[in-house]
């Protein structure tokens, strides 16, 4: 069965890789973090099973920090021009984040079809706006994601 297949990259080409069907989640995060390791306003964040991620060429080089309760977060980057890919983390260990700007077209991330969250709204730049009638949180994501969101007024 066809499930269609997206592919993705740094902006060397070293890294190349494939993500497959849609992601289960989008998050888009102001949190002041993703604002530092992506060197911009937002991260926006498809995530898919691990299973359905494939590195098709190249080393995803990693870094490992860990999250204020204590929990590792790998920074998955290529080494040789620096381009963040995603990363892993023990909060969801078989999921794989996708730094959305990396797939060779990112348009294919659809607010209709797909479940966006807006997280870490506490922080977000002014001139950002959050839409309304959206899954929007003040701080992160709860473990059960499955729990309604809560709904900015
Ligand atoms: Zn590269
Ligand atoms: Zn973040």
């Amino acid at each position: 069965m066809g499930e269609t297949i997206h592919a993705g990259g740094c902006v060397c080409g070293d890294i190349r890789y494939t993500v497959t069907g849609d992601p289960d989640i989008v998050v888009v995060c102001h949190c002041e973090w993703c604002q530092r390791r992506t060197g911009s306003a937002f991260a926006m964040i498809p995530k898919w099973e691990q299973s359905s991620f494939a590195l098709t060429a190249g080393l995803l080089t990693t870094y490992r920090t860990f999250n204020d309760s204590g929990r590792w977060l790998d920074l998955q980057f290529c080494a040789r021009c620096g381009t963040n890919i995603g990363f892993t983390q023990e909060r969801r260990a078989t999921a794989q984040a996708i730094d959305a700007g990396t797939l060779d077209d990112p348009s294919i991330i659809d607010r209709d079809k797909h479940d966006f969250r807006y997280i870490y709204v506490r922080s977000h730049q002014d001139w950002t706006e959050i839409p309304k009638g959206e899954a929007v949180y003040d701080g992160g994501l709860p473990d059960d994601v499955s729990e309604p969101p809560p709904k900015r007024q």
